[in-house]
């Protein structure tokens, strides 16, 4: 859980919180990828975050490889913290406009302790992985086009050999064409090193092209689970649908039935009761507005969060 306090008034008294994230649970598996699909606001950036404990929840275990990432102290934290790395949305600004590239992706390696020389050649073997020459680690942010630059973010996740990528929407700035480019790379890298990705994007296309799972996220709470196939094919929560309906399929012969979901979403301070979607569902019931429901499993992959079933 994530909770943000909303503090007003000179002495900034407590006024309310908003819950960014409402007891969000999930497993990724090594190897594999994870989407995490969503409306702006629903929480799933603030997830990624507190994974990599950028932000620190408000409740709640993060547990990697066996250890609780919260019980850990400073030093061991350090340690821990190589093996889970971040590629984000906008790689420019991401990337400092006065450091030449190979310095850049140098900069963990330092960090890490790695020796001048064992540097060079990673920053050269790094710039190779991602499709770039030597001469570009010569140059600077600005000389590079955005798909480039997102090379050069991931080039810089890689270094000290990550388990766990969280990459948050990390193909939403560029251009389609060059989308499909980075989403291969990372896919290839996956293959070639073993990474474990975290995908967050609010594109579900894109997560369709690499999730082997994917979490749909709403206020703050995951209210579908499911495997790839099952989740495009086979969509259970009514949210999951109409995000679905609103998909460009890329055949004129085929009409899928658009679902328009009412209003927007509603403010994360004063989160509807019940089932938090009710106020914009178009199979709501007088129990969706007392009561909850829970994620359960309805198949051996997948797991909804709907009164109806
Ligand atoms: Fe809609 Fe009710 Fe299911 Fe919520 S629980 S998604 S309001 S049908």
């Amino acid at each position: 859980k994530k909770y943000f306090p909303i503090r007003k008034g000179i002495i900034g008294q407590r006024k309310s919180v908003v819950k960014a994230v409402d007891g969000v649970s999930f497993t990724i598996n090594k190897g594999e990828t994870l989407g995490l699909v969503g409306e702006s606001g629903c929480g799933k950036s603030t997830t990624g975050r507190l994974l990599m404990r950028l932000l620190e929840p408000t409740e709640g275990q993060i547990i990697f490889e066996g250890n609780d990432l919260l019980k850990l102290s400073k030093v061991e934290m350090r340690s821990m913290r190589k093996n889970f790395q971040m590629v984000f949305q906008d790689p420019y600004a991401s990337l400092n406009p006065r450091m030449k590239i190979k310095e850049i992706i140098n900069e963990p390696l330092v960090i890490h302790g790695y020796d001048k020389e064992k540097r060079e050649k990673r920053v050269r073997e790094l710039l190779d992985i991602v499709g770039l020459s030597a001469a570009h680690g010569e140059r600077y942010p600005h000389e590079f086009s955005g798909g480039q630059r997102q090379r050069i973010g991931i080039a810089r996740a890689l270094a000290i050999s990550p388990k766990l990528i969280i990459a948050d929407e990390p193909v939403s700035a560029l251009d389609v064409s060059i989308q499909s480019q980075i989403l291969n790379l990372l896919k290839d890298l996956q293959k070639e090193f073993n990474l474990t990705y975290l995908f967050i994007s609010h594109n579900l296309s894109v997560v369709e092209h690499i999730s082997d799972r994917v979490g749909v996220m709403y206020l703050g709470k995951i209210v579908e689970i499911a495997d790839q196939e099952n989740l495009y094919k086979n969509p259970l929560h009514p949210y999951t649908k109409s995000l679905l309906s609103a998909v460009p399929i890329p055949d004129p012969k085929v009409k899928r039935e658009r679902i328009i979901l009412k209003g927007d979403i509603p403010n994360p301070t004063n989160p509807p009761e019940g089932c938090t979607f009710h106020t914009r569902c178009p199979f709501a019931s007088e129990i969706c507005k007392e009561t909850p429901p829970t994620l359960r499993k309805v198949s051996d992959k997948q797991y909804v969060s709907c009164h109806l079933v």
